[in-house]
């Protein structure tokens, strides 16, 4: 056996282990956290696809994060801030975080929030959504982040599901220079509510200007004045208690509410951190997400910090001051790990190449891309200009934490461009067959599923829908109550993973996830439109692109070409409005009639072919040809 095999081999068995002995791996890596309450059982399945971790063990994510880590790093770093927005940083030691979260804990409670009760962030990068986050966490409170990036509409519908006490949120953010208002889109979304909260706290930065509604916002700054010096004690929660709600997108317009559990996430990610990503506590780990993202949540906040280590947080591009900007943020602050995506070393691509060799990044051991299909080009492209190993990981918001990805904190593995290597140990993953539900031969195309029970860590259920949990995400693959994660997939003979694009109609845009129903439904309501279809298409930078395609109510679709540009122009503005500027379509075109099957179903597959200039392959069942050709002929 050649070394190379030898190395995999010791991962596949570390996956075996954590399988077929599911209870004993777990339990031992449950010694990673502080429990205030030992569990009496690992695993409770007894209500498939529902699984229960830890049960009755009793702990807190924010005594693990900061609490636990006190006698030992008091005056180490905990939180370092930059923001090339605004120019400015801050570092907090692990002692002042400890002040902060409790301030903030304690404005929470002093504004009625009670464990179980939910408080929804809408906030830029920067270090009081983290205190905010943490706060909750300390006393129970359930948090729902939504990503800043987001408009009204968004915001209403996730404000309406989770139905929070208390919002937090800021006058606004700054992106690539540009000042961004949240106030006045969350006001809109407030106004959009059924049932608003009570308070609204607003950290002001000074970056844009508003108006307070009296009797109902609250002022950040003068509730940590007035609780500061305070001391919130931990509200030690039962291991399957939520800890998070966070929405994504799916096939419909409604957005899912991913419940996380606390006690299974907190092992699952101090795993990870040694496993995956191969630190250690007093180390320091740098993701450029952003707070709004699964990502953000379990590595930027929750990850490093519950494994003792410095976490970075980060406002800003990576191409401002310029494209060195990330290295220069490794070299000052001897990052460890760096966790990015693959759009944004994409956007560095088109920088110079020495740039990358500009700084010290003696520091850093490894670079993390997820979120997107990572391309080969790109990762040789990074790998060979840092001289670093470039780890493609892959997973999902429901995940939490990576379900394919090389693990050097078990052994280093060599790296094959274009595959996130391996399932992560707890993971149960198969590639299977879409109409058999049967386990594929190594080489074949098929539905990356997973087996229950998901590990710790993984989604527990969506926010107040039980039925639709199941319903969604265990009956689509036939025969079987597995996990779809609704992309394709397929192993090679090697082992090696590699994703080939999703099953439904979601797609990723520069790593955000959007469904397209959603961004139809806001075309939709455009009063001039009569139906409408949005497709993904391949796109050099971002990944996708959202493609819109149009018909009007008025019978001829838009000849003028002015008037034409003008809708266009109207419509984008208007998703923009009301789900943000990240899933504005790249462009919008006018057409008599949508490609449809005899039933009445949209060809999405033929229409994103069309738009990639590929062949839409078997054509049988459309019901008006031409239809395609317009398509076609609108691109021209
Ligand atoms: P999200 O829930 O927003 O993190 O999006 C999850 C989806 O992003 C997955 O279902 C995949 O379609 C895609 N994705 C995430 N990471 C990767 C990766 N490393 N390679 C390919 N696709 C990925």
């Amino acid at each position: 056996m050649s070394k190379q095999e030898t190395k995999v081999n010791k991962i596949r068995d570390f996956h075996h282990e954590s399988i077929a002995n599911r209870e004993e791996f777990w339990r031992r890596e449950a010694e990673r956290i502080h429990w205030d309450e030992p569990f009496t059982r690992v695993l409770d399945d007894s209500r498939p696809p529902f699984a229960r971790w830890y049960v009755g063990g009793r702990t807190n994510l924010c005594y693990n994060a900061v609490d636990r880590w006190l006698p030992q790093y008091a005056d180490r770093a905990a939180l370092v801030w930059v923001s090339t927005e605004v120019d400015q940083e801050r570092v907090y030691t692990r002692r002042q975080l400890y002040d902060e979260v409790n301030a903030a804990a304690a404005m929470l409670r002093g504004l009625g929030v009670e464990r179980g009760d939910r408080v929804l962030l809408y906030m830029p990068m920067v270090p009081e959504a983290v205190f905010t986050m943490l706060a909750c966490a300390r006393i129970g409170a359930v948090h729902s982040v939504v990503f800043g990036g987001f408009a009204s509409v968004n915001l209403a519908q996730r404000i309406d599901d989770a139905a929070p006490k208390v919002v937090v949120s800021a006058d606004g953010g700054s992106r690539a220079g540009k000042v961004q208002a949240y106030k006045p889109l969350l006001d809109k979304a407030l106004g959009l509510c059924a049932k608003p909260p009570q308070s609204v706290v607003i950290f002001d930065r000074g970056l844009a200007p508003f108006e307070a509604v009296a009797g109902r916002d609250l002022d950040y700054a003068e509730l940590r004045r007035e609780h500061w010096g305070r001391q919130v004690p931990i509200a030690w929660l039962e291991s399957s208690e939520p800890s998070y709600v966070l929405y994504t997108s799916g096939t419909t317009g409604r957005p899912k509410g991913v419940q996380r559990d606390t006690g299974g996430y907190a092992v699952a990610l101090a795993a990870s951190m040694e496993y995956v990503f191969g630190g250690k506590p007093g180390d320091t780990y740098f993701c450029t997400s952003d707070i709004g993202w699964v990502v953000g949540h379990s590595y930027i906040v929750y990850g490093p910090l519950i494994a003792g280590q410095t976490t970075v947080l980060y406002e800003g591009t990576p191409v401002r001051p310029d494209g060195a900007i990330l290295w220069q943020l490794v070299e000052r602050f001897r990052v460890n790990a760096l966790f990015s995506s693959p759009t944004a070393v994409r956007v560095l691509k088109r920088q110079d190449p020495a740039l990358l060799k500009r700084h010290d990044l003696s520091s850093l051991h490894t670079v993390y891309l997820a979120g997107e299909p990572l391309d080969e080009p790109t990762a040789r492209w990074l790998s060979d200009g840092l001289g670093k190993p470039v780890i493609d990981n892959y997973w999902q918001t429901e995940s939490g934490w990576p379900i394919l990805s090389a693990q050097p904190g078990v052994e280093r593995t060599p790296a094959r461009f274009g595959s996130p290597s391996f399932p992560t140990y707890g993971f149960d993953v198969r590639v299977v067959s879409e109409t058999t539900g049967e386990d594929l031969p190594a080489g074949q195309k098929g539905v990356v599923a997973i087996v229950p029970p998901l590990p710790p860590g993984a989604m527990s259920t969506i926010w107040g829908d039980d039925a639709r949990f199941v319903q969604t995400y265990f009956t689509s693959i036939p025969g079987r109550q597995y996990y779809s994660t609704f992309d394709w997939g397929r192993v090679d003979a090697d082992g090696y993973w590699f994703i080939l694009g999703r099953t439904d109609d979601v797609i990723n845009v520069a790593g955000h996830r959007l469904g397209t129903r959603e961004i139809e439904e806001s075309i939709s309501s455009h009063a001039g439109v009569a139906e409408c279809a949005v497709v993904g298409v391949a796109d050099e930078l971002k990944g996708q692109v959202a493609m819109a395609f149009v018909v009007l109510k008025q019978a001829a679709p838009v000849d003028d070409p002015d008037a034409a540009r003008a809708l266009e122009g109207d419509i984008m503005r208007l998703v923009e409005q009301q789900l943000g500027a990240v899933a504005r379509p790249a462009l919008v075109r006018f057409v008599g009639a949508l490609p449809k099957t005899r039933s009445g179903k949209v060809l999405r597959r033929a229409i994103v072919a069309v738009c990639e200039k590929r062949d839409p392959g078997d054509l049988t069942t459309i019901e008006d040809p031409s239809a395609l050709e317009q398509i076609k002929e609108s691109l021209q």
